[in-house]
């Protein structure tokens, strides 16, 4: 029903069918805004036009009022909702249906003459901006509305809207209005139909806007989804002291914590909370006690100024408090809801799966399966792999943090730590390598940049702020409300009290406990244990594939292993080479011009190789390692500046012109399909040798400690049988020659990574030789779609903004095209050895829809990075539950 009626729609239908009080309405379906963006607008409304007028009738005869009537006339909400929630994306239009005729009605029916031109005024605004585009296209430029609104306060000395009188709302309904003609070269719409229709096609509109596709990027959502659009009766919130409006959560979006909490402003409009331009106040006591304390506010004055809505409106509490209960008891998931109280009736406007943190989202899920509400397996599938990234980032060293200089407090809106150089601009925020971005509120204009900024610092705004929702879902780190704040953008430049922070300078945020100190703070590994530990045992229940690590040295390994890691899937051995002391004799060993002068540098470089096995082995007691065997095009390793270049023939005693001539003759049109891989091991078959006797040395060293090793030797970019061959000849020769000295013996297998297509093509005939394949995803998308690893980034974003590429391939693994050869190969290798140990160690062996892709071709095991294996591992369940 999603997919159809879009998020919002489908909940609207269902509480409404849970006799939860919920504005008449109807919601037109996705598959229109697809029609629409096919055959326009004007087709679009005559297909329309009979179903919605049906429609609007039904909602007159509910509510007893009459579109666009002038003693008693009815008012619409027009709002977006594509499947998926997409907070502060979309467009939204309220108070349709007024004219200078129906704002008449509209005073007559609520004798609330102040409400009702406050209304107009509202509608012409948020249509001026939505409808009719007059929103500010760059962020020098002013709000032409807000603009209006200025002069006036400015003329009539006051500061507040509230302090506007009924003439002021009417001079300014006027005012717009002549701003719109201006603008648009037409009358403001007073036709209710045609307020309608605009309003209609402004949200099927806002689909392909700027915020929207940004949105869509980020979150790898599909372009022709498309949204619905959700027509309500209004209900209002800014009719009075009796009224309100608010945002509630059952439980903690920040943290999971099973409370109920949220926020409303009385007499006030949907926006206002949101907006963070009054300060709102807390829906239960506790919540309000617990916020007065963290902005030093006395007991009496939070009574008095800021109560809660539980003290306020206690009847109104307990309705809204039964109906949070009945909507999670009923979604069995955590609900974010939005509400109005007209008149001191409570009215739910929506209500749907909350956004959460990392953290939030793994304690909800693991606290509804011991409340009985979900079951193991729902449990499991209710975690989004990815978002447990963000429990595996660093937080502040207690020891630190002790000596931090907490200059304000701000809201704890999203927990984490971040440190980074002040912006105060949104898209200025890769300005700096780590940036905070530090704005009074933020917008959804903001988007990209609070993606891109390590960390979101507000002045203004509550916990259900615009900056708040969007950092808590995004994961990042939020303080928001920083009243003490005083920001001036056009300075580029903040104070709080004297103290002046400008841009570039260092602060850092504490988002769980909302400070912010001046400077930077150091970091430190997270501690995995409570839910996360049981989650993660958890998966274990029902995962079919091992999730390994792709680790080149000790601590990468016992990094992957805490964090539950079942082995190495790959070494890339060629990064064992880059750190100083080595690298010089990897030169040594490519610029040596005869076997035995290579065979010399290798004997240097054979103890470091081998010490550095027996750490990793060690760190892997009793699990597999596979070690590949040296890849990289050697032009890598040879120095190209001058001074370098000097210091090697130094170190080497030959001249400078013959380390210029070999760095010439290493040189490479395509390196990437050069002289690397398994090319490298048959033209220098030493290199082999020396790898596989660090490898067996590294393994005996240990076997004689009592630690138990199973080396994997693996060979790169293998397109043929005899390829392979080559090279598990040497392998195996040398491993004889080695175990002949020692006098024992470890085992072993002989494996080959199937990362050309070639080799996908012919892997029955491999299989005959190889022990196991393991799939390198890397350089099998290179290969298939033929785009350069190392030239993609140049065009990729271009095809990825135009829709011809939904992912990025070497993200996400392109079933439809490489997974063919994976599953190809797959079956190939197996129908020479039914019994064919498989997996893979791409990029893409981290990535949550990839590894469920390998769970479906039938792999043993896949392997990622060290801080993906607890996302893999959730995935790989999730894909053997479904
Ligand atoms: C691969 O090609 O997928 C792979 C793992 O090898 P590398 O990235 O080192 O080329
Ligand atoms: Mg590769």
């Amino acid at each position: 029903m999603k997919n159809l009626l879009g998020g919002k729609g489908a909940n609207l239908a269902e509480m409404s069918s849970l006799s939860i009080p919920v504005p008449p309405g109807f919601t037109i379906t996705t598959e229109v805004c697809t029609t629409y963006n096919e055959i326009g607008r004007r087709a679009v409304i005559a297909l329309l036009k009979e179903d919605v007028e049906n429609a609007v009738a039904a909602i007159e005869g509910v509510m007893g009022t009459n579109f666009g009537d002038s003693e008693n006339p009815l008012l619409l909400s027009v709002r977006s909702g594509a499947r998926v929630s997409m907070p502060g994306m979309m467009d939204t239009v309220l108070n349709l249906g007024l004219n200078d005729e129906s704002v008449l009605g509209l005073v007559k029916r609520t004798k609330n003459e102040r409400f009702a031109w406050d209304s107009y005024r509202r509608f012409v605004q948020m249509y001026g901006s939505v409808v009719l585009g007059m929103k500010p296209e760059t962020k020098e430029d002013e709000d032409p509305f807000e603009e209006i609104i200025d002069r006036l306060k400015a003329k009539r000395h006051i500061t507040l809207d509230t302090q506007f009188a009924v003439q002021d709302l009417q001079d300014l309904v006027y005012d717009f209005k002549d701003a719109v003609k201006k603008s648009t070269g037409h009358d403001f719409p007073t036709d209710p139909w045609e307020q309608l229709w605009g309003s209609v096609v402004a949200v099927f509109n806002s689909w392909n806007g700027n915020r929207a596709i940004v949105y869509r990027k980020i979150n790898g959502y599909p372009s022709d989804w498309g949204t619905a659009v959700n027509v309500q009766a209004m209900v209002f919130g800014n009719m009075g002291e009796n009224s309100g409006t608010g945002v509630c959560f059952t439980r903690d979006a920040g943290t999971g914590v099973n409370e109920f909490n949220g926020e409303y402003l009385i007499d006030a409009q949907g926006e206002d909370v949101v907006a963070g331009v009054r300060t709102p106040q807390q829906i239960t006591k506790m919540g309000s006690e617990r916020w007065a304390k963290l902005a030093r506010i006395e007991e009496t004055e939070r009574f008095e100024a800021y109560p809660s809505l539980e003290e306020r409106m206690p009847k109104i509490y307990k309705e809204l408090y039964a109906y949070q209960e009945q909507l999670e008891k009923h979604y069995h998931d955590m609900q974010d809801m939005e509400f109005t109280i007209q008149n001191g009736k409570l009215w739910i406007l929506q209500t749907r799966n909350g956004k959460r943190t990392g953290a939030a989202m793994v304690k909800i899920a693991m606290d509804l399966l011991k409340e009985g509400e979900l079951n193991e397996k729902e449990a499991l599938l209710q975690i989004e792999p990815n978002k447990l990234d963000e429990l595996l980032h660093p937080i502040f060293d207690t020891k630190a943090l002790k000596r931090a200089n907490v200059i304000a407090q701000g809201l704890p809106a999203s927990p984490g730590a971040a440190t980074g150089k002040i912006v105060f601009f949104a898209d200025e925020a890769d300005k700096f390598k780590n940036t905070i971005l530090v704005r009074i509120e933020t917008s959804p204009e903001d988007l990209e940049g609070m993606h891109l900024a390590k960390g979101i610092l507000t002045a203004r705004g509550g916990m259900t702020s615009h900056a708040a929702v969007v950092a808590r879902g995004m994961g990042k780190c939020c303080v928001s409300g920083a009243g003490a704040l005083k920001i001036n953008y056009k300075k580029r430049m903040m104070t709080v009290g004297e103290q002046e922070y400008h841009e570039g300078d260092w602060i850092s945020l504490n988002g769980s406990k909302g400070h912010i100190i001046e400077g930077k703070v150091a970091t430190m590994e997270p501690s995995l244990s409570g839910e996360f530990g049981e989650l993660m045992e958890l998966s274990n229940k029902f995962t079919a594939m091992k999730v390994r690590t792709n680790a080149d040295n000790p601590k990468d390994a016992q990094i992957a292993r805490n964090f539950g890691a079942q082995g190495i899937g790959l070494t890339r051995t060629e990064h064992m080479f880059f750190e100083v002391d080595r690298i010089k004799a990897m030169r040594e060993m490519i610029l040596a011009d005869t076997v035995k002068g290579r065979k010399l540098a290798l004997e240097e470089l054979l103890p470091m190789q081998r010490s550095d096995f027996e750490g990793i082995f060690e760190a892997m007691n009793g699990y597999p390692v596979t070690v590949r065997l040296l890849d990289p095009p050697l032009h890598e390793f040879v120095p190209h500046q001058l001074a370098t270049q000097k210091e090697l023939a130094d170190d080497l005693h030959i001249s400078l012109a013959a380390v210029k001539n070999k760095v010439a003759e290493l040189q490479e049109f395509n390196p990437m399909l050069g002289h690397r891989g398994c090319r490298l091991g048959i033209t220098y078959p030493e290199i082999t040798e020396m790898q596989t006797r660090a490898i067996m040395e590294a393994a005996l060293n240990l076997k004689a400690k009592g630690i138990d090793t199973k080396p994997e030797i693996m060979v790169p970019l293998v397109g043929t049988v005899a390829e392979f061959e080559s090279q598990s000849k040497i392998i195996r020769e040398t491993a004889e020659v080695v175990f002949a000295e020692n006098e024992d013996k470890v085992e072993f297998t002989v494996g080959t990574m199937i990362e050309v297509p070639r080799a996908a093509l012919i892997a029955d005939a491999i299989a005959e030789k190889a022990d196991f394949f393991s799939f390198g995803t890397n350089d099998l998308t290179q290969m298939t779609f033929g785009y350069s690893r190392d030239d993609a980034g140049k065009f990729l974003s271009v095809y990825l903004a135009q829709g011809i590429l939904k992912n990025d391939p070497f993200e996400v693994l392109d079933k439809e095209g490489v997974g063919q050869l994976v599953n190809l190969a797959t079956k190939l290798g197996r129908s020479t050895k039914p019994n064919l140990k498989i997996g893979i160690c791409g990029e893409h062996g981290g990535e949550p829809s990839s590894v469920a892709f390998c769970h479906d071709s039938g792999m043993d095991y896949v392997s990622c990075s060290p801080y993906r294996v607890p996302i893999a591992r959730i995935a790989a369940a999730q894909a053997a539950i479904k």
